[in-house]
């Protein structure tokens, strides 16, 4: 089962911990700025990465 998915392409990825291998979560960061940036953060706090790029764009979670 993949985690996320380009609503452009249709291309899957799966994106889980290296830690604990769980599959990890969509979240949102909020900049200084007040700009957002879509990130991908382990359940069990094993850290977070900016979400993958497909199309030029932040794919979507498929978990939420
Ligand atoms: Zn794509
Ligand atoms: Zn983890």
């Amino acid at each position: 089962m993949h985690t996320y998915e380009c609503s452009s392409c249709g291309m899957t990825v799966n994106a889980t911990c290296g830690a604990c291998d769980a599959p990890l979560e969509n979240d949102v960061l909020t900049r200084d700025d007040g700009s957002t940036v879509q990130i991908s953060k382990c359940p069990n706090g094993h850290g977070k990465i900016k979400s993958p790029l497909c199309c030029g764009a932040d794919m979507t979670c498929s978990l939420g």
